[in-house]
């Protein structure tokens, strides 16, 4: 094939089928890319978003109580800060998010807010002890308890000023009431505002007044049968004294803790049990208070609320409340501060580590059950730590909480889908496999193609040169007909002989072109598959020895050189099964062939045996002989071996076709063997 068709063939081929496909290929793994890149881009964004929530859901855990905080501070400034009446009671303390409370009092001193009652050491004046002593007298000596109430109620009015006089004339007052009223609802009323006002106020003997205080309440509760407010005032009995025992003395505290558990216990054990738990916790948010005083005291925090209360009492505008951060060698301390009025500053500490555990983790925790992704809340900058992440989850986003919780990020990780999703890892196998496919595919059919187009080509080219050959090989015997036909008619014959030889040519040139034209048609009739064969026994020996006879005959005369042909039947042969006419026609084109290809010496060897289940004919010639390449491509249709020698010798490719067809069609076959210059053997194959 020549080189320009090939070059056709691979433009056609590349522009036709590489190119589209190729060009297919890259848009659908573009437009596969894009939308990966966007769904990825969906995911970061509503991974930001979350993240974002998240961290506002973690700012309100504490914002929140701040608030409540502040309104607590409020309502405490107003009021002592003491007991479980205390409106900071419910907020700070153990399991809080805050733990301790300390003020820094307008002197710049610091407390404790068990210790905001400073008692006075005020000296008793002269004045003051003679009237403490006539009130004594009117209640004790005259009797008379309204004289008393009112000598006392005089007492309250002069000494306002004095914490310790008015506590002390409370008390008074009180016990005076219980006397004189039933139900004793003026005498609660002292007792109450001595427990609220003067918690740590003590009389002149050094006893804490708000302690019996409170047992009386619980008293009066008794009296007119109010369980919730007895158990209420005895609880707050027992935790008032579990806060103060330094101050009430260990003697005096066991023995009024004795007296409120009894009666609790009287009550219900369970409720004897609670309050003795109430004690202790109390004793540890005592603990907490000092120890968060110390830690003021230690690093830099009290100097700044000074700060603030200096700046504060200088009248500059500034906040009522915020924040303070100081790191420490246990991590960060948090501290909350709100400016009170006249009572200085409340510093709040925040249990930054409970918080943590308490309030953010859980939320952490709950905004974890994520399809496909999850929250963890780090140092910030930190990495996330195992378990988390697992090794294939892919940050996304992470966002710092505000101030003051402002060293903690959000982080929002997205396990990897493609680790999670075994559909997906699935479908990126099954895509690159389609590819792979779809290339192997390519290169088949282009290969397929090419082979067959150039297959057809050839056939196309040898077809005509098979109507060259045919045309020519028809043309010889017609000439020679025609050249003796008009020698005939012109009467240039004188001889009888000479005439019967000219007949005898025209006829044996008759003969080959008609079987010339039998061999044309039977071709044309086996390619269209219209070919009938008449299938009967047949003695194949005889029929081989016909067919040299009629061999022999049709060669003499046209042999120039001596032909010598040789028969062997090597065993009996048994009958096949046979269309003999269509088998003498392979035999002859065999015979013609050995003859046409034999060389100088026109030796020829016909050999019959059987071998097992088959009948054999071999014909061999010792002449010019087929290279290797081409023995299998001598039975296709109009091959002539590339041979110069082929060229000189008279053909037209179909022969060896046409027999190996017949054979086939018998259920036999025929194959060569030969060797360049020393000759072919070609075997016909027969079913026995
Ligand atoms: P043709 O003889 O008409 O060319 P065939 O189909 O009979 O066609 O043979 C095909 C080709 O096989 C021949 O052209 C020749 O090159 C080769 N061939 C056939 N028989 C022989 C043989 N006995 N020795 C050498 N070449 C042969």
């Amino acid at each position: 094939m020549d080189t320009l068709t090939n070059y056709k063939l691979t433009l056609l081929f590349i522009f036709a089928i590489v190119i589209p496909s190729t060009l297919l290929s890259l848009f659908s793994l573009l437009a596969i890319s894009r939308e990966r890149d966007l769904y990825r881009a969906r995911i970061v964004q509503r991974y930001r978003q979350g993240a974002d929530e998240v961290a506002a859901a973690l700012d309100r855990r504490l914002a929140g109580p701040q608030q409540d905080l502040d309104r607590a501070l409020e309502a405490a400034a107003l009021d002592p800060l003491e007991g479980a009446a205390s409106p900071l009671a419910p907020l700070v303390g153990e399991g809080r998010i805050f733990r301790a409370v300390a003020f820094v009092l307008p002197s710049g001193a610091l407390a404790s807010a068990t210790a905001t009652a400073v008692p006075r050491a005020a000296l008793r004046a002269a004045e003051l002890d003679e009237m403490f002593r006539a009130a004594e007298d009117l209640e004790l000596r005259a009797g008379d308890d309204r004289a008393a109430l009112v000598a006392w109620e005089e007492i309250a009015r002069r000494h306002g000023d004095d914490e310790q006089v008015r506590a002390e004339a409370l008390l008074a007052k009180a016990r005076l009431y219980s006397r004189l009223e039933d139900p004793p609802l003026s005498a609660y009323g002292a007792y109450d505002e001595l427990v609220r006002r003067f918690p740590l106020v003590r009389d002149r003997d050094g006893r804490i007044l708000s302690i019996p205080a409170r047992l009386e309440i619980a008293g009066i509760c008794e009296r007119v049968r109010d369980r919730a407010g007895e158990v209420e005032a005895l609880e707050d009995a027992v935790r008032f004294i579990a806060l103060h025992e330094e101050e009430i003395g260990a003697g005096a505290a066991d023995l009024y803790r004795r007296r409120a558990l009894e009666r609790l216990q009287a009550i219900s054990k369970e409720l004897a049990d609670r309050a003795i738990e109430t004690a202790a916790c109390a004793r540890r948010d005592r603990d907490a208070a000092r120890a968060f005083r110390a830690s003021l005291e230690r690093g830099k925090m009290l100097a700044n609320l000074r700060a603030i209360q200096q700046q504060a009492a200088a009248g500059k505008e500034m906040p009522s409340s915020g924040w303070l951060v100081e790191k420490t060698a246990e991590g960060r301390a948090i501290v909350y501060w709100a400016r009170l009025p006249r009572a200085g500053i409340a510093a709040v500490e925040v249990d930054v580590a409970g918080l943590r555990t308490r309030e953010l983790d859980p939320v952490i925790a709950q905004e974890t059950a994520h399809e496909d992704g999850f929250f963890a809340l780090v140092e910030r900058g930190a990495p996330v730590v195992a378990p988390d992440p697992k090794p294939d989850a892919e940050e996304l986003a992470r966002r710092p909480l505000r101030f003051p919780l402002d060293h903690l990020e959000v982080v929002a990780l997205r396990r990897d889908p493609n680790a999670h999703d075994p559909l997906a890892r699935l479908g990126d196998r099954v895509y690159v496999w389609a590819v792979g496919l779809a290339l192997v595919g390519l290169a088949i059919g282009a290969f397929v193609m090419t082979r067959t187009v150039r297959k057809e080509m050839k056939a196309a080219a040898l077809k005509s040169d098979f109507v060259t050959t045919v045309t020519h090989e028809l043309k010889t015997p017609l000439t020679s007909i025609g050249m003796f036909a008009e020698t005939l008619l012109m009467g240039r014959v004188s001889d009888k002989a000479e005439e019967k030889e000219c007949l005898e040519i025209i006829a044996k040139e008759t003969d080959r072109l008609t079987r010339l034209i039998d061999r044309v048609l039977t071709f044309s009739k086996i390619e269209a598959r219209k070919k009938r064969f008449d299938l009967k026994l047949t003695d194949l020996a005889q029929l081989v020895e016909e067919t040299l006879e009629l061999f022999k005959t049709q060669m003499r005369g046209a042999a120039a050189k001596p032909l010598s042909v040789e028969l062997l039947v090597v065993q009996d042969l048994p009958p096949v099964l046979m269309d003999r006419h269509s088998i003498q026609e392979v035999l002859l084109n065999l015979l013609s062939n050995a003859y046409k290809y034999g060389g100088e010496a026109k030796r020829i060897q016909v050999t019959l045996t059987k071998q097992r289940r088959w009948v054999l004919v071999k014909v061999r010639d010792w002449g010019i002989g087929i290279p290797w390449r081409e023995q299998r491509k001598i039975f296709r249709k109009f091959y002539r071996a590339n041979d110069v020698l082929t060229r000189d010798v008279e053909g037209s490719g179909i022969g060896l076709t046409l027999a190996k067809s017949i054979a086939q069609a018998h259920r036999g076959d025929i194959t060569v063997k030969s060797k360049v210059g020393a000759g072919s053997t070609f075997t016909l194959w027969l079913r026995r």
